[in-house]
């Protein structure tokens, strides 16, 4: 990947869990760096603002604290140089077994997440707090109420199709039917992340 975009979508890989997937897995999760990068574009390029957040690929499954149901992504805050930003990490089945359907929908959704937290941050730094009051416990929400309590307003950031089609909790573009599969056969090459 080149450009300006070219740290955009970038592979979180654990050194002892990378080496322990089937190179069938490590290839499919390399191959389809390019369409979340694609994807990532395409939402930018329709959407109110720009850029969209970055995204961190797993080389895990996520699971659900509660009920172990798979987890298709989550907004993390990460530290670099430059501060805390929010970015949106997939987990590998997420990436390995969407449509490109479902794969944007989720980047949606967790992007909405991201802009949420950015301006929870933005408005906690100018009242001189220095947390924020609401993280993502564990990364991932119990309830739909707590979920969308911390999404923006899809049509104040996103393009009209990806604000109308906005997938929220029950949407079945997030109950992915493959993914289940996905996240039993990395579960028995490596542990997933709660
Ligand atoms: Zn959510």
């Amino acid at each position: 990947m080149k450009g300006k975009h070219a740290d955009a979508v970038l592979l979180a890989k654990h050194p002892l869990r990378w080496r322990s997937l089937p190179i069938s897995i490590k290839t499919g999760i390399i191959q389809n760096l390019r369409t979340v990068a694609d994807t990532r574009s395409r939402i930018e390029g329709d959407a109110l603002v720009a850029p969209m957040p970055h995204v961190q690929v797993l080389d895990t499954a996520l699971v659900a604290q509660i009920g172990g149901g798979c987890v298709h992504g989550r907004t993390t805050p990460i530290r670099t140089k430059g501060g805390w930003h929010f970015v949106a990490q997939l987990a590998a089945p997420t990436i390995l077994y969407s449509t490109r359907e479902e794969l944007r929908a989720i980047l949606v959704h967790e992007f909405a997440h991201c802009f949420y937290f950015i301006r929870e941050m933005v408005l906690a730094s100018d009242n001189g707090r220095r947390m924020i009051d609401r993280t993502p416990a564990g990364g991932s929400f119990r309830t739909e109420d707590e979920d969308r309590a911390t999404l923006e307003k899809p049509s104040d950031w996103f393009g009209s199709a990806d604000a109308d089609g906005f997938a929220y909790w029950d949407s079945p573009l997030l109950r992915n039917t493959r993914a289940p599969d996905g996240t039993r056969l990395l579960r028995n090459h490596t542990p997933a992340e709660v």
